[in-house]
């Protein structure tokens, strides 16, 4: 492994794809560290309908696609967990290695939260998925159980009704989060039951997962819904730890940048979920991403 990069990317979902495509066709010496696959939630995400220029396509193909096209014009890739990042662009890896870079895009994007109700550690893997494209063909012919309103719940519990004899989805107020098509589209499909008002309590669990708990906000009476998955959508966190020292996060651990994405540490830039801001999409973060790519170059060689 070398040392020594002019650009060095963190995290290689859409944000990090694209700057590494960026700035290794301008010439930068860059390499993606990824501690995971290469893809971020495009490996989690059942199509892509809202990517100009792809009418409709798999996340994980769209993921392999943005890979192959990120190291064309040679950027290295580092399979790795990046612990810190210094001021001076040092990055420790958990293995105990440093790189030192010029440049560094930190795109590390979000992790799904957890529900933190009882039942639900012991339920991973049994019965309780945060991954619907994963895990959803497990469950073929039973009932399942989305909490969450927002795209995510919406998008993947459409994903499951392929598989699946009923959906129930789980609010807790009495409106959705998402946007109007996918509203319109749970709204309007068969296989899916709506129960507004309500928050989970408690995961069944016997061996594996036997049903739900979840209780009414306004009146406090709880109910319980049979079902052999439970998929928690009900949003994510950053993953910001590696830079939370340097002061470059707000008080919900998302970066803050300015508008080339640079936070307030010179040549450390922000890009895709990880980054403050009010629209969180693949091509929000391929746009930042490139931005960085060019932004990284200019810096490094001039
Ligand atoms: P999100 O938009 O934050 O939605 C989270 C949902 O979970 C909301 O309905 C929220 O309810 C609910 N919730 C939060 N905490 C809860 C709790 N403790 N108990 C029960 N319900 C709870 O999260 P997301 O859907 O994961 O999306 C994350 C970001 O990615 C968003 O910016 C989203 O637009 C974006 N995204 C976009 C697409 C797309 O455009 N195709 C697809 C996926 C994700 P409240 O509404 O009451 O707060």
């Amino acid at each position: 492994m070398k040392k020594e990069y002019e650009f060095v990317i963190v995290g290689a979902g859409p944000a990090g794809m694209s700057a590494a495509l960026y700035a290794s066709r301008a010439g930068l010496d860059t390499c993606i560290i990824e501690a995971g696959a290469p893809g971020g939630k495009l490996l989690k995400t059942y199509h892509i309908e809202n990517y100009p220029g792809i009418k409709e396509m798999g996340g994980a193909e769209l993921a392999m696609t943005m890979f192959d096209q990120a190291l064309a014009f040679g950027a290295d890739y580092v399979a790795g967990e990046v612990e810190k990042v210094d001021e001076d662009k040092t990055i420790h890896l958990k293995d105990g290695n440093t790189i030192k870079a010029k440049a560094v895009l930190f795109a590390t994007g979000t992790k799904e939260r957890m529900m933190n109700i009882p039942g639900e550690q012991e339920g991973i893997g049994k019965g309780v998925s945060y991954c619907a494209v994963c895990d959803g063909a497990f469950f073929r012919g039973r009932d399942v159980v989305v909490i969450g309103g927002g795209n995510s719940a919406l998008e993947e519990s459409i994903y499951l009704t392929q598989f699946v004899n009923k959906i129930y989805i789980v609010i807790r107020r009495d409106q959705f989060r998402a946007e109007s098509k996918l509203q319109y589209d749970v709204e309007h499909n068969d296989k899916i039951e709506i129960i507004r008002e309500h928050v989970p309590v408690k995961v069944l669990f016997d061996e594996i997962v036997k049903g739900i708990v979840i209780k009414n906000v306004k009146t406090g009476e709880e109910k319980t819904i049979e079902c052999a998955g439970i998929f928690p959508y009900i949003g994510s966190d950053p993953l910001s730890e590696a830079v939370k020292d340097l002061g470059v996060t707000n008080e919900h651990g998302y970066v803050m940048v300015d508008r080339d994405m640079e936070t307030s540490v010179k040549n450390l830039y922000a890009a895709g979920d990880i980054v403050d801001k009010q629209l969180r999409q693949v091509v929000t973060a391929t746009g930042e991403g490139a931005l960085v790519g060019q932004m990284a170059f200019r810096r490094v060689r001039e």
